[in-house]
């Protein structure tokens, strides 16, 4: 998708702080961290949001890019303390990017519920 912010991260042509990546998968920094360490864990194949993948043909895909985001949260280091995985998914949420993300939060104590 030529007009998708983060498909045009994974091909490089906006450029970010990429911490990961394999063929399918990318882990970069939040623009506007919410927590010492914030990133972003997105597939490079455009699915809008989780509501949106393809089952059962992306359950390998899905499940691969949360073994990812753990493997980054470990060589991160916030394994140790604990870390947040969350994707929001649609307006209720306060999706605002409409390619599929997990935010991987760690660094600090994380209050719950959220807001
Ligand atoms: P969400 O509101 O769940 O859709 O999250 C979108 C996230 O993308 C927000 O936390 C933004 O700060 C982040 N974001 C938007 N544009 C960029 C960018 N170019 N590089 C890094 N993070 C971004």
């Amino acid at each position: 998708m030529d007009e998708c912010i983060f498909c045009r991260i994974a091909s490089g042509e906006i450029p970010a702080t990429i911490v990961k990546r394999t063929p399918e998968a990318l882990a970069f920094r939040d623009l506007n961290p919410q927590a010492p360490s914030h990133l972003l864990v997105i597939p490079t194949r455009h699915v809008s949001a989780v509501r949106d993948a393809n089952l059962p043909a992306d359950e390998a895909m899905l499940g691969r890019l949360l073994q990812f985001s753990a493997e980054v949260a470990t060589e991160l280091g916030l394994d140790k303390g604990g870390y947040r995985l969350v994707t929001n998914t649609g307006p209720d949420a306060g999706q605002s990017v409409f390619h599929l993300h997990f935010h991987l939060l760690g660094g600090r104590s994380l209050a719950w519920p959220p807001g």
